[in-house]
């Protein structure tokens, strides 16, 4: 899960596919070079034999704003090999104010940080 969240940050589209279970996985990906993934958080996680969920929330920045994206994620183990399956996905935007931490979870306040 954290591996996939880093190849989607780091644009690494090859492995985001070869991880993504053969039955569902897209030909391609959208192009989101505009995006700009900053932060994950696991949520919750459960593993029942080659069955997960991971609950997530990712934190990312498109054209200086910030927004949440939250999903329900299955994945399959196949050979051994976490694959993921499919996913409910929500995404919220994030008006952090002035004083408010910043979303990019450095701990300083917005207004001092990167917004
Ligand atoms: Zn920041």
């Amino acid at each position: 899960m954290r591996s996939r969240f880093s190849a989607f940050a780091l644009g690494l589209s090859d492995y985001v596919l070869e991880t993504w279970h053969p039955d569902q996985r897209p030909a391609s990906l959208l192009d989101d070079s505009l995006t700009e993934w900053v932060r994950l958080e696991i949520l919750s996680s459960q593993q029942q034999d080659d069955a997960g969920q991971v609950h997530f929330r990712a934190i990312f920045r498109e054209n200086n704003r910030w927004n949440a994206l939250e999903e329900d994620s299955s994945f399959i183990r196949t050979a051994g090999r976490w694959l993921y399956v499919d996913g409910e996905t929500a995404v919220v935007s994030l008006k952090p104010g002035r004083n408010a931490d910043c979303p990019c979870g450095s701990g300083r306040k917005a207004k001092r940080c990167c917004c």
